[in-house]
This record gives C-alpha cells, sequence and structure tokens, in this order.
C-alpha cells in the first residue's frame, strides 16, 4: 500500500463536530428517549470508532450498524452501550452472531428465517437473545410483514432462547416532511406494535426515526431515535439546529499553469477557458471518492497566501486528478492546501447536488487510499 504520508490527499475527521452534533439532537429529546447514533459504513465514512466514541461523549447512548462484525469490532473496542446490528444473511450469522450475543449486542429479525438463526446463535452462545423485531412497512426490504407479526411473535414467545426487547421500523420518506407516506407508515407500525402488545403483553421500546424524523417529527421519538446522517453535520431536512461537518476532504494543488484562452481541458475536451487564466491541477480524482457525475459543477477552497479563494472545477473528474480554474490573478502556487468539501468551504451536499446524488454517498465514497486524519 502507498505510504500516506506521501500522498497529499486526507480525510481530515474532527470528533468534536459529531460530539456537538449528537448533544444538538440530542438536547430536543424528551428525557425518557434515547439516542441510537448510527456509525454503520465505518461511521459514514469517518471511521466507526472515531464516530462512536463521539457520539456517547455527546450523549448517545445507543450504537446502530448494519453488519454484526460492526457489532462485534464496537464491543471488542470496550465500548460499554447498547449496540444494535440488522443485516446478515444465514453464513454471516453462524459465523458471528454467537459471539455478538456473549457480548450483548442486540440482534434485529426481520423474517422466519432470521428467527431460527438467532435461535440457533442463542443456543450455541447459551445466552438468551433480546432481539428487535423489524416491522416492514413499506420499505420492502428488512423486515415481516405486518400481516406475519403476530405468527413470528408467536414463534419468538415459544422460543426460550429468544426475548423481543423492540419493535422498529424503517421510514421511507421523512426527508419530504410533506409525503404523507410517513403518517402511513406510522399507522401501520402502531398497528403492529398493538398485535405483539396482544402477543407478548407491551413492547418494551419501539423506534423509527432516522436524522430527518429526528428533526422534523418529535411525536415519533418513542424510545429511541436512530440518526445518522445528522450526527456527521448534514441535515436531510431544513432545521434550526446548527450542524457542523465533521469530515473535510483536503489535497495539495500539484501545479498552478498560466494557459492562453482557449485552452482545452481534460478528456473529451468537455472545457475550454474563456479568457487567459490560471488552471489548478489538483491530484484527486474519482478513484479517490469524487463524483465523475459532478464534472465542472463543483467548486473546490484554494488557501492561497493572500486568503481563501473559491475555483470551479472544469473539465471532467479524472481518475486521479481534477483541474481547477483558478482565475488570471490569483495567488495560488503548488502546494496551497484545497480543500474539497467540509467545514466553511463547498458542501458534501453541494458534491451531491453537482453529482445528482446525495451527501450520504458523497461521505461515503472516500476511497480506501485517502487517510484518515482525526484532529
Ligand atoms: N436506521 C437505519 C435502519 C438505517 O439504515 C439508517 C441509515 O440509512 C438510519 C437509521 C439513519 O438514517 P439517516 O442517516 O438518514 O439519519
Amino acid at each position: 500500500a502507498e505510504d500516506p504520508r506521501h500522498v497529499p490527499n486526507r480525510a481530515v475527521v474532527d470528533p468534536s463536530a459529531i460530539t456537538e452534533n449528537t448533544r444538538a439532537i440530542a438536547g430536543t429529546l424528551a428525557g425518557h428517549t434515547a439516542l441510537m447514533a448510527v456509525v454503520k459504513a465505518d461511521g459514514y465514512g469517518h471511521g466507526m470508532l472515531t464516530a462512536a466514541r463521539a457520539a456517547l461523549e455527546g450523549g448517545a447512548t445507543w450504537l446502530g450498524v448494519a453488519h454484526p462484525a460492526s457489532a462485534l469490532a464496537l464491543s471488542r473496542a470496550g465500548l460499554d452501550v447498547n449496540i444494535l446490528t440488522w443485516l446478515y444473511e444465514p453464513e454471516t450469522a453462524k459465523a458471528v452472531l454467537p459471539e455478538a450475543l456473549r457480548a450483548g449486542v442486540n440482534v434485529s429479525v426481520g423474517s422466519f428465517e432470521m428467527v431460527s438463526l438467532l435461535s440457533e446463535a442463542a443456543r450455541q452462545a447459551d445466552r438468551r437473545a433480546r432481539l428487535h423485531l423489524k416491522i416492514d412497512t413499506g420499505m420492502g426490504r428488512n423486515g415481516v410483514l405486518p400481516q406475519d407479526v403476530r405468527r413470528i411473535a408467536a414463534a419468538i414467545q415459544e422460543d426460550d432462547y429468544l426475548r423481543i426487547g423492540a419493535a422498529w421500523t424503517h421510514l421511507t420518506s421523512a426527508d419530504d416532511p410533506a409525503d404523507p407516506a410517513t403518517d402511513a407508515q406510522v399507522e401501520i407500525f402502531d398497528a403492529a406494535c398493538a398485535d405483539l402488545a396482544e402477543e407478548m403483553g407491551p413492547v418494551p421500546l419501539q423506534h423509527l426515526a432516522n436524522s430527518a424524523a429526528t428533526l422534523t417529527r418529535p411525536d415519533l421519538h418513542r424510545d429511541i431515535v436512530r440518526p445518522g446522517l445528522a450526527l456527521y453535520g448534514y441535515a436531510p431536512v431544513p432545521t434550526d439546529l446548527e450542524l457542523r461537518p465533521a469530515m473535510s476532504l483536503t489535497s495539495r494543488l500539484a501545479l498552478v499553469k498560466e494557459v492562453p484562452e482557449g485552452q482545452s481541458v481534460g478528456y473529451g475536451r468537455t472545457y475550454a477557458t474563456s479568457r487567459a487564466t490560471r488552471l489548478g491541477l489538483v491530484p484527486i480524482g474519482y478513484a479517490d471518492g469524487l463524483h465523475r457525475a459532478a464534472s465542472g459543477r463543483a467548486e473546490v477552497l484554494v488557501r492561497t497566501a493572500e486568503g481563501d479563494v473559491r475555483a470551479p472545477q472544469v473539465g471532467r473528474i479524472s481518475m486521479d486528478q481534477i483541474v481547477v480554474d483558478l482565475g488570471p490573478d490569483s495567488a495560488a502556487r503548488a502546494g496551497d492546501e484545497v480543500v474539497l468539501f467540509g467545514a466553511g468551504a463547498p458542501s458534501a451536499e453541494d458534491w451531491a447536488r453537482a453529482a445528482g446524488t446525495i451527501p450520504y454517498e458523497v461521505l461515503t465514497s472516500v476511497s480506501g487510499r485517502v487517510a484518515r486524519e482525526v484532529l
């Protein structure tokens, strides 16, 4: 592998931003509502342990991850906290769930087969599993359909190694507060919880709110909220909360070149300068996680000796490099720092808009060859 000290590209993560974002969100919750920090996908690209520790410091008392292997890594790191994991197939379940259960991890089940897998793992671990029953209220992914809830609850109730600790679901459309799909899902969820209650008594915990619902629907906070994106500083809905992006993607100018009017740039010559100008070459490209679809639509921040300036990215984004138009009078020099996105610079949201995607994808696309630096 490349020695990252000799490559200028960095994903710089400020854990205090995650802590403060978490604290701001926790401050909007009623006293009985806990905060589960969603740190799946390597903490949305920020580093799972970094994100987890920072969120716990900000008041999170749960951690949520898709993969059981992530849950194990969190517990092996000694984080003394409730952990929920929800996505596995049979081979993963056999290999990882017994140890996860021994470590006290909460496992979700979203199908009859997952009930059997968890039961098997619980027997092997000789632990009673506290499971979160996932109900499919419209996402069509993981989760039991509402009409199967009673039947699955009965099967779980009969198994001495299993008990239901929570019922939960995931919202499809909470980022559009006007979309009636959210209330429709809530109605289905509440009916399923009522069915469950008839089978087993009141469900101990209920949770369904992602960042968008956490920010816009206090009535949906229930026992636990599960924000992800907002912890990292991006709100999927307008909010008064002050959230600060936790990750900056940075590089340094490899060269600055004076060019005449009409200079073409990049593959396909999709751009030509409209005046004599200075072009800056930045040694970061789509292999580092920039979205090629954003070509010619995004901006970067260049930290020059004469101050910070924004420069448009021009021409096609290449695998390892991009070109920015610094303007004819730029003070920029090779070696100057370039911020692709981050606090006080263009945001991951700006890049997402330019690429026709969402900030989630921009953050999690920063590739493995970009070194993470924790402030
Ligand atoms: N809950 C579950 C099950 C998820 O998969 C996710 C992420 O998509 C979240 C919560 C957090 O969502 P968001 O990042 O929109 O807050």
